[in-house]
């Protein structure tokens, strides 16, 4: 593959659509520059950039707006075979730990092959809804829960790459079935009960993947599967390599009754007492935790990552979004259990819950009033530096993943340019949706 242009309509860059851009793209797949479409590289001295090199190829996107490519900072694409299962409810209304045992159904049963084909199905339709990375947040290890032998993390790796998604694998330490508790039935598929044991074997992983398109990170399950000195043992690690840890955190009352019951703190006071959270830490939902800890840590560092459609789905509330919406640059956006998958939607829930919750409306507004460019931050940069990758912005040194709007397309072809991000954010969906590219190459994303 050589250097290429991609000459649209319109391009998102510095948080506006901005007409008339050619983001350049080596062969490696980094943005080298963005130059004006009038052929002088923008904002710097004309040279021999200005117009097309030999050998380099000019893909043409006329009535498409380019955006960066959306990241799902949190993910269990095996879930996605839990799709429209568990939504009937014969014995009554149900809950999250009604759904878990549904989930548990399915690991148990799952065989390999079968796992394989939901990621790679999964990472497919996220594609499709312009989600270009993906944070998996990976405990269902094992083949053999007998021999622990961690197969299903081969598997999950080959099936992004089959996809052609970019992957952060964030190898999870599950130990308890609870606070103190063994591991039982279908959560022996997940089981690390050594610390160093997971730590070897994560290193080995790092070792076998795509450079181009995959890293490697590290997730403590939750307070309920980890106890106090392997958080530590964890974290320490991820610093010294430089991994993000993740760590869903007071997602359900259960959980924090639980931790408050067992240590006399809430989850994300324990965790806070253990370690020395800084950006390297992502608290996945935080829907139970009060302003003040939010704020201490966001202040610390930390990131908070919201789930609003499978947060709905499961019936676990909403975090305080006005509360996150301090710190901006902190909040970033999964898809969790994948039960419904438009990361546009996702992100419009965002901003929709806090309304549902609060009777007011621009919570996630920025200093200037604007909501839509703030949600796509969220949706994109603050989603890879919570991954520690460079993905989510268009400008030079950064991977070339983007995916284009189609302008003409009924839901978004009345918006006026300067309208047209909130016309999306709030008007329309994946549906509007064309061409995604990651690292410069094409998806095949399912039609
Ligand atoms: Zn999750």
């Amino acid at each position: 593959v050589t250097a290429r242009r991609f000459r649209a309509a319109l391009t998102w860059i510095d948080g506006r659509f901005q007409p008339d851009r050619e983001i350049v793209v080596d062969a490696e797949g980094r943005i080298v520059r963005i130059d004006a479409a009038d052929g002088h590289r923008d904002g710097g001295a004309a040279d021999d950039a200005a117009s097309s090199a030999p050998g380099e190829v000019c893909i043409e996107l006329p009535n498409r707006a380019i955006l960066p490519g959306f990241v799902s900072a949190h993910s269990h694409a095996f879930q996605r075979g839990l799709r429209g299962f568990g939504e009937r409810f014969p014995r009554g209304v149900g809950s999250f730990w009604s759904w878990r045992e549904a989930m548990y159904g399915l690991v148990e049963r799952l065989t390999p092959e079968e796992f394989e084909r939901l990621c790679a199905r999964n990472f497919a339709e996220l594609l499709r809804t312009g989600v270009t990375t993906v944070g998996e947040f990976h405990y269902l290890h094992h083949v053999d829960a007998e021999v622990l032998d961690f197969g299903l993390d081969y598997r999950v790796l080959a099936a992004a790459r089959d996809a052609g998604i970019r992957i952060a694998l964030l190898v999870t330490f599950y130990k308890t079935g609870g606070i103190g508790q063994p591991l039982a039935g279908g959560q022996r598929r997940f089981a690390t009960p050594d610390v160093s044991a997971f730590l070897k074997h994560v290193e080995r992983l790092a070792g076998k993947l795509d450079a181009a398109t995959q890293s490697i990170g590290i997730a403590a399950h939750s307070v309920r599967a980890v106890p106090a000195h392997d958080l530590k043992t964890l974290h320490a690690a991820a610093r010294a390599n430089g991994w993000p840890i993740h760590m869903h955190l007071e997602e359900q009352p259960r959980e924090i009754e639980d931790c408050i019951a067992a240590y006399g703190v809430r989850p994300i006071e324990w965790v806070m007492r253990q370690v020395d959270v800084g950006p390297e830490f992502t608290a996945i939902h935080a829907t139970y935790t009060p302003a003040e800890w939010l704020k201490r840590w966001t202040g610390a560092g930390g990131f908070v990552c919201l789930c609003p459609l499978t947060e709905a789905n499961l019936g676990d509330g909403l975090a305080d979004v006005a509360a996150l919406n301090a710190a901006p640059g902190k909040v970033c956006v999964g898809t969790d259990s994948n039960a419904r998958l438009d990361f546009v939607e996702e992100l419009r829930w965002l901003e929709y819950g806090g309304r549902l919750k609060s009777g007011l409306r621009g919570l996630c507004a920025d200093s200037e009033g604007q909501v839509a460019s703030r949600l796509i931050d969220f949706g994109t940069a603050n989603g890879a530096a919570a991954l520690n990758l460079g993905a989510g912005v268009l400008e030079s040194g950064r991977p070339a993943d983007f995916f284009t709007i189609d302008l003409r397309h009924p839901a978004v072809q009345l918006a006026p340019h300067e309208m047209l991000a909130e016309s999306l954010l709030f008007g329309a969906g994946a549906e509007t949706i064309r061409e995604v590219f990651v690292g410069g190459n094409p998806a095949r994303v399912p039609a």
